[in-house]
This record gives C-alpha cells, sequence and structure tokens, in this order.
C-alpha cells in the first residue's frame, strides 16, 4: 500500500528510524551497557504510522541468546497492549500487528541468529544503522563476520571440469555474506535511505541526512566506551563471545 507512511519517502522513513534510535533505543542501551550488555539494540515499528510498538536491546548478561533484535521479538510475541498502529496518540489495543504490517530495525546489521530469527518471525524487512564492518572495526565485535564466513559459507564443490575452471576464478572474500535483496526479506542500511533520498530529492538533501546519521552514530562513542570498560572490569555475563 503506498498510501503507508512506510513507503511514502524515504526522509519519512528514515527520520522516524533515527528518532527511534535517539529517543527510545538509546535510552534503555544506556542501562544495558552498565550492567555489561552489548549495546545492541532493536526496535519495531508500524508500516501504517511508523509507531514504534516494540524496542529492546541485548540482554546476554542473562542470556547468550537474548541479542537486541531476539529480545525485541520475544518482547513483541509476549506484550499484550500495542499502541495504534497509525497514530500513537489514539488508545492502544491488545490487538498485535502482523509482522508483515511492521518495519523492523536493528541499530546493527544482524547477526546470523538474528537474520534466522526476523526471517522466521515473518517481518520483510529490516534497516540497520552500523554495518558488520563497523561493528568489527568500532565497537571491537567481530563476530556477525567470523560466524557467517566460518559456520555458514561452504566451499562450491564443482561438478564438472568447466566448472572447476570457473570456480578457481572465484574470489570466495568477494561474495556478500548473505543475501540482503531474497524471498523472506530486504535489507537496507540507513546509508542506503541516504542514496534513495539522494537519487529522489538531490544531493544537497541526502547531505543534510548523512549528517543526521553520523550525528547518532557518534552517540554510540560512549556506550561502546562504557561496555569495552565492563568487559575489562570482568562483568558477569552469560555471553562466551564478548
Ligand atoms: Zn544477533
Amino acid at each position: 500500500m503506498a498510501s503507508q507512511a512506510y513507503d511514502s519517502d524515504p526522509i519519512t522513513l528514515l527520520k522516524s528510524l533515527l528518532a527511534t534510535i535517539e529517543n527510545e533505543v538509546i535510552p534503555l542501551t544506556s542501562k544495558g551497557v552498565s550492567s555489561g550488555n552489548k549495546l545492541f539494540g532493536a526496535a519495531i515499528l508500524s508500516k501504517a504510522g511508523l509507531v514504534p510498538l516494540t524496542v529492546s536491546t541485548n540482554n546476554e548478561t542473562a542470556s547468550p541468546l537474548l541479542h537486541g533484535e531476539i529480545n525485541c521479538i520475544q518482547q513483541f510475541f509476549a506484550q499484550t497492549s500495542f499502541p495504534d498502529p497509525s497514530d500513537a496518540s489514539k488508545p492502544r489495543s491488545p490487538q498485535r500487528p502482523n509482522p508483515r504490517d511492521c518495519v523492523f530495525l536493528a541499530t546493527h546489521e544482524p547477526c546470523s541468529l538474528c537474520l534466522s530469527g526476523i526471517t522466521w518471525s515473518g517481518f520483510d524487512n529490516f534497516f540497520y544503522l552500523f554495518t558488520y564492518e563497523d561493528s568489527r572495526d568500532l565497537f571491537s565485535i567481530p563476530y556477525d563476520i567470523e560466524i557467517l564466513r566460518e559456520v555458514f559459507r561452504v566451499p562450491a564443490v564443482p561438478v564438472s571440469g568447466a566448472e572447476k575452471e570457473e570456480m578457481d576464478g572465484e574470489d570466495i572474500d568477494a561474495r556478500p555474506l548473505y543475501n540482503r535483496r531474497n524471498k523472506f526479506f530486504t535489507a537496507r542500511s540507513f546509508e542506503d535511505l541516504a542514496r534513495e533520498i539522494a537519487e529522489k530529492h538531490g544531493e544537497g538533501e541526502s547531505g543534510k541526512w548523512e549528517e543526521e546519521i553520523r550525528r547518532i552514530k557518534e552517540l554510540y562513542n560512549e556506550l561502546s566506551d562504557t561496555y569495552q570498560k565492563s568487559k575489562t572490569s570482568g562483568v558477569d555475563s552469560a555471553s562466551f563471545w564478548k
């Protein structure tokens, strides 16, 4: 439905996603990192009005499976009261929106566990602020990339001589780590949205939004410092990969 806020304009979408991170996810994350949890957060919004329905962060001090996204999905399905999908000022309702009518937001590009969780729950999209490379280089968390490479990347076995020759020339490292557009979901980074804004509204407009993305990213510097300190001070966590 083109009438939904979700696909009306990339500016409307990016603005809502950034506001959800700044006003809803970061305050929760701030509490989470001070008790030794990673800084990954997630939110589920309605496509109709881009209203935040559920917001969550990582809780792996309790269980290594409670990544921000998984925690958010669990909460979405346990929750008994939801804002009106079109207008947050209207009364709440016990009616849980269909995942197909929702936007999935992850602060960091989802790991293999969360990619599967999002897929199995029926969400047909997700958006992320930081990439895997950011998680590795800015936050010293390399496991998203390492697990996808080590667990899932099976070398192809050629069945004919011609195929073998073709594969010998293939650079396995050049392959994407997962399909960002597939039968189940479409994944887009905030940078992708900024590029869509450039196409639709020009470079001047997209430059403003690039700047806004940078500002929100910088809010994570302090959260990262707090998490790294908790790692070195040996905070008790159920997480094996810290
Ligand atoms: Zn994850």
